[in-house]
């Protein structure tokens, strides 16, 4: 059984269990002939596990996507796509392998099929991050974002529940910016509210029961949710910090979202309280950033930097680094105030 959901950015976008083994009827129906399946070195199993089941539209795979889309991979796998006069490509994981997908496109136009693993929501925007010479750059244009996307549950469950649990989080980061972004719209602010309340029902599940389908499929809904309220509006302070923190000091992406969440919202819930508020009304708590605090908790997800090897000398940079381009944020930004945020982050201290 699969289901269909009407996208607002034009994608056509399908659930159910198993229907990763339905891309070559996609790819029929999009009169495209054959693919390069893309993956992570660690997914090459599961990538071939689907071509195998795309059976002659498989033009071959290319197992070496990584973390921040390398320009150096990049060319790598355009060689591959050359040698497999492939016609589209399909990515099967994460975040990593969206954006390698992403940035083939870019360079061919090439059609892209998406069966994300995560929830980071990648395959929902049009927009490119890719590293060159060690600078993470982000560009985004309409030929990037993926014409079809399969969210299959069965392929996320063995997504590791430290990882389902920040990576849910880094989806939710998403979503609570874009009830305060500066182009909300009331069709986008009900995404990030539907994105938040599946998250919320599915994480707690899938900490004690990391195989349960349904649960799974909440939270992929959730990811497809929050990713589009991504692609729709400007992010601000929470995903600024995150950036500038994963392209320093090369943090794990899902990891640092969760981590500095609670203490971005604290920093802007003073400002912004009501576009805020859906976030107590989903999670209950006092305040939204308390709310977030508290979730990630019962989630045991990680809640200091020290745990991922940052320390008490890379904050002055951090707040740099920070500093540098302005960006909107419904509060203005202060370097005190950072200061405050990144200390209270690093300790694992309660936002404040
Ligand atoms: P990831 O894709 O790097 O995956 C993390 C690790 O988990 C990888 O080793 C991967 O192979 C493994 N993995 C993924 N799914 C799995 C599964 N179901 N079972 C077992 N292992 C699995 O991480 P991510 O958090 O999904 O993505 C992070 C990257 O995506 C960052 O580079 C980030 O900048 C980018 N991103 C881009 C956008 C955008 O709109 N451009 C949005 C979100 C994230």
């Amino acid at each position: 059984m699969s289901k269909s959901i009407q996208s607002i950015n034009g994608q056509k976008i399908r659930f159910g269990a198993g229907i990763r083994d339905q891309v070559s009827q996609e790819m029929e129906a999009s009169g495209l002939g054959k693919a390069l399946v893309l993956s992570t070195e660690f997914q090459a199993e599961m990538a071939e596990g689907v071509a195998k089941s795309m059976g002659a539209k498989t033009g071959g795979i290319f197992s070496g996507a990584t973390m921040h889309t390398p320009v150096e991979v990049t060319e790598q796998a355009m060689e591959a796509v050359a040698a497999s006069g492939a016609d589209c490509v399909v990515a099967v994981g994460g975040g990593s392998t969206t954006g390698l997908g992403k940035a083939i496109a870019l360079r061919t136009d090439l059609p892209q099929i998406v069966i994300p693993t995560t929830y980071a929501g990648s395959e929902a925007t049009s927009i490119l991050g890719q590293t060159e010479n060690g600078v993470k750059t982000t560009r985004k244009a309409p030929g990037i974002l993926p014409e079809i996307v399969l969210y299959d549950p069965e392929l996320v469950a063995s997504l590791p529940v430290p990882l389902t649990m920040t990576s849910g989080l880094n989806a939710i980061a998403h979503s609570a910016e874009g009830l305060y972004a500066k182009e909300r719209r009331d069709e986008i602010s009900r995404l990030a509210r539907e994105g938040i309340r599946a998250m919320a029902k599915g994480l707690p599940i899938l900490k004690g029961d990391p195989g349960n389908l349904k649960a799974r499929e909440e939270t992929l809904y959730g990811a497809w949710a929050c990713g589009t309220v991504l692609g729709e509006v400007g992010m601000a302070l929470h995903h600024k910090i995150c950036h500038t923190l994963g392209g320093t000091l090369n943090l794990p992406h899902s990891e640092t979202h969760a981590i500095i969440l609670p203490h971005a919202i604290a920093y802007n819930e003073v400002e912004v309280p009501d576009l805020l508020a859906p976030i107590v009304a989903i999670l209950g708590g006092d305040t939204p950033s308390q709310a977030l605090w508290h979730f990630s908790q019962k989630l045991g997800a990680p809640r200091s930097l020290l745990e991922l090897g940052v320390s008490e000398k890379d904050i002055d940079r951090i707040i740099e680094v920070s500093l540098v381009n302005a960006y909107w944020n419904p509060r203005e930004i202060s370097r005190n105030g950072l200061r405050v945020l990144l200390m209270n982050a690093l300790a694992g201290n309660p936002p404040s």
